[in-house]
């Protein structure tokens, strides 16, 4: 197992076919994952247009995740971790912990992503939505949304198939201020391997 490092960012390259297990190793870490097209960092995993290819809100076992031209870039073959995973909201960043009360700089899914490009040579204007592995917002019948701690449980896990040649990034996510990895507000490691 590789170590996804709380509030930290890891870069994986993935061949088609490669499946990619992700543990929340203690159970109540959520983990931004973005895909990348190899050879085409403007080709990414895009939650607007998986949404309208899975016809629902977040990826069950079986569903494919599709990139902004509306190829499938990885496929959810496994799931231990209760299911529940956000497509909704948008990465944490500076202007989300100043917004919260932050009044020094606090670590942020945005910036980890974009330091994982980095260290792989890409620079990116943008930041794509990421899909939100373990994320629990709660969707209220009134179209209300809150941010609840994740229902998955230690050791738990889901396994995503690559479709393509890809980079993905996952980011343990530093949100220690509202409950999104959990009541205790701690973000904890998490980890990941290759399966084959
Ligand atoms: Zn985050």
């Amino acid at each position: 197992m590789e170590r996804i490092p709380a509030r930290r960012s890891v870069a994986v390259r993935v061949a088609r076919g490669q499946r990619v297990e992700v543990v929340n190793t203690h159970g109540q870490q959520v983990v931004d994952t973005w895909a990348f097209a190899t050879g085409d960092p403007a080709e990414w995993m895009s939650m607007e247009h998986s949404r309208v290819h899975m016809g629902r809100l977040s990826p069950r076992v079986g569903d494919s995740l599709v990139t902004n031209r509306r190829r499938a870039i990885l496929t959810l073959v496994e799931d231990t971790s209760g299911g529940v995973h956000d497509t909704l909201l948008a990465a944490c960043d500076r202007y989300r912990y100043q917004l919260l009360g932050a009044t020094e700089p606090h670590d942020n899914c945005t910036d980890n992503l974009h330091a994982a490009l980095a260290a792989e040579g890409i620079a990116l204007a943008a930041t794509p939505s990421p899909l939100n592995l373990f994320e629990h917002t709660a969707l209220a019948a009134d179209g209300a949304l809150a941010i609840e701690p994740p229902v998955a449980t230690p050791g738990s896990h889901v396994t995503l198939g690559a479709e393509m040649d890809a980079l993905l990034v996952f980011s343990a996510c530093p949100q220690d201020l509202v409950p999104t990895n959990g009541a205790g507000l701690t973000p904890t490691d998490a980890h990941y391997r290759l399966v084959r």
